[in-house]
Parts: structure tokens; C-alpha cells; sequence
């Protein structure tokens, strides 16, 4: 073949093969163009729940907890179920979030409520000595007390889901078990709050109730647990009275905890008439040592 033959169809195939690239290059710029002129014409869905400034309410995306989950002073919250959040295909789970470690915090947890006697009484003092605390109810007891539910929210303590009703048998058969009647308790606070707790406490602790696999699928469903390091024993068979309590708590944060933070365990149900005795004398002790007060969120540390 004679050369300039040859060189004019190398020129063709060069041309032919650019200008397909161009056209290939313009289809997909016109297919993003016209991909976000679709997605502009499709108004955003508004997301529900009552934003305030008492607390922080987690977007669909959780995109907020990121940038504005920056203290333990304000509870936070979602506002929507996981089994909504399923429906709707949003994350689960909760992103990296960075542990509050920059001051001593102490955090007072109160297990089994809201009962109508002993919360009340709780809430009193706390309101007193202008603390906030975190209360880990059952669903069961929220549904057998919503006023007092609906106090707990109002008065900016945080609420966290400690199970439908406490039974070890049903909640650690399995895992499928455990996340079941999480959410079986998380469908009645949210009916009567507007929103659900993303915080967390197992019966009994996760320590030795835990199955290997149950830490996972808890934080794949955006659960965060949180046990305790300081309790006042007021659940346990040494049935201590308010005294015995206060030295327990004094004992227990003796010395530099880890994280500089007291998590401590207390009960506001029935019978524990002990613990609202020892409550101003636990927070005299705790302030005494340089302890502030916080609400357990999801960058709360864990204890152990
Ligand atoms: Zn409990």
C-alpha cells in the first residue's frame, strides 16, 4: 500500500476515534446534568420530629451528630425508629464519633423507671442543684408512666432504653432477641416523645450478658450501650441505706478513674427510697472532688 495511503487512514481512524470520545465524553456530562436536574425537581421529603434547643436531634444522614455532638450537656436523639429508618433505607448505623474525654465528668444514671414516687422525687433534686442526669427506663414502665416520661424530656435529662421489661430470659437468647425487645421499648417512648433514644443499657450490664456477637449488632443497629464504673449498690442484696450509698460512690471514685469519669448506677423505680435519701449527698461528694455533670450521649466514654 502506498504510504500516503496509509498515513490518510491512520488520520481517518484518529478522527473517527476523537470524535467518538467527545460524543462519549458530552452524553455523560449530559446524563450527570440531567441527573441533578431530576433530583432538583424532586422536593426533599422534610424530616420529622421537633427540633429544640434542650437537645440535639439526629438528621436522617446523622450528618449533625458529627459536627455539633461536641459536649455531654445536651441529650441526643433520633427522630426516627430503626425500624423506620430500615423502611426509609437511611444508615443504621452511627458514624465515628470522638469519645469526651477533656474534663472530669460525672454522669448519674438512673436504671428501671419512670415510676410515679421515687422519679418524681429524683427529678426534684436534681432540679434543686440544677443537674442533669440520664435515666434508662423500660418500656413498660413508660408505658405505665408517661407524665412522668414527658418530665424527664421536658426537663432536659436524657432517656436512654434499658429494655421492654427487663426479662434476661427473652432479651439474651440472641441477638435477634436483644435488638427485638429494644425496639419493642423504642416504639412506645417514641409514640409518646416524638423521638427514640440512641443510648442504651443492657440488664444487668453487658459484661457477662453479652454474647460475643451482640456488641456488632448493636452497633450496627446505632445502639449505643453504656455499663457503669461507680454504683451505689442499691440493687444488689446488701440493700445499703442512703449512708452506705454515699460511701459507696465516695469509695468507688477514689483515685483517677479512666477517662476522668464516674459513670454511676442508681435505680428510680419502686423501693428505692434509699437512693433519694443519698442523692444531694452523692452529688456533694462528687462535686467535692472536681466532678461537673453530664448526660450520657453516644460520645460519652465507656467505662470499661
Ligand atoms: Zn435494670
Amino acid at each position: 500500500m502506498d504510504k500516503k495511503v496509509l498515513l490518510k487512514f491512520f488520520i481517518a481512524v484518529g478522527v473517527i476515534v476523537a470524535a467518538s470520545a467527545v460524543t462519549f465524553a458530552w452524553q455523560r456530562d449530559r446524563a450527570v446534568q440531567v441527573s441533578v436536574a431530576e433530583e432538583a425537581a424532586v422536593p426533599a421529603e422534610p424530616e420529622p420530629g421537633v427540633e429544640s434547643d434542650a437537645y440535639i436531634l439526629a438528621k436522617g444522614n446523622y450528618s449533625n451528630l458529627v459536627t455539633d455532638l461536641t459536649d455531654v450537656d445536651k441529650p441526643v436523639y433520633d427522630r426516627y425508629t430503626l425500624k423506620q429508618r430500615q423502611e426509609k433505607g437511611l444508615p443504621t448505623m452511627l458514624p465515628q464519633l470522638t469519645h469526651y474525654t477533656s474534663e472530669k465528668v460525672a454522669y448519674l444514671t438512673f436504671d428501671d423507671g419512670p415510676d410515679n414516687k421515687n422519679t418524681p422525687a429524683v427529678l426534684d433534686i436534681l432540679k434543686a442543684n440544677g443537674i442533669h442526669a440520664t435515666f434508662y427506663v423500660t418500656g413498660q414502665m413508660a408505658q405505665e408512666n408517661p407524665a412522668v416520661l414527658k418530665r424527664l424530656f421536658a426537663e432536659g435529662h436524657a432517656i436512654g432504653n434499658h429494655s421492654y421489661d427487663h426479662n434476661y430470659k427473652r432479651l439474651y437468647k440472641s441477638k435477634e432477641d436483644f435488638l427485638a425487645d429494644m425496639q419493642q421499648s423504642e416504639e412506645i417512648i417514641f409514640n409518646i416523645l416524638g423521638v427514640r433514644p440512641l443510648i442504651i443499657r443492657a440488664p444487668g450490664g453487658t459484661v457477662g450478658m453479652f454474647g460475643n456477637d451482640f456488641y456488632e449488632a448493636v452497633n450496627l443497629a446505632g445502639y449505643v450501650p453504656h455499663d457503669w464504673n461507680v454504683s451505689t449498690e442499691d440493687a444488689t442484696a446488701k440493700r445499703p441505706n442512703a449512708s452506705q450509698e454515699v460511701q459507696f460512690v465516695d469509695r468507688m471514685t477514689k483515685g483517677r478513674l479512666k477517662d476522668d469519669m464516674a459513670l454511676v448506677l442508681m435505680h428510680s423505680c419502686a423501693g428505692k427510697e434509699q437512693t433519694v435519701k443519698a442523692l444531694q449527698g452523692i452529688i456533694n461528694t462528687l462535686k467535692a472532688k472536681g466532678y461537673r455533670f453530664g448526660v450520657v450521649t453516644p460520645i460519652t466514654p465507656q467505662p470499661w
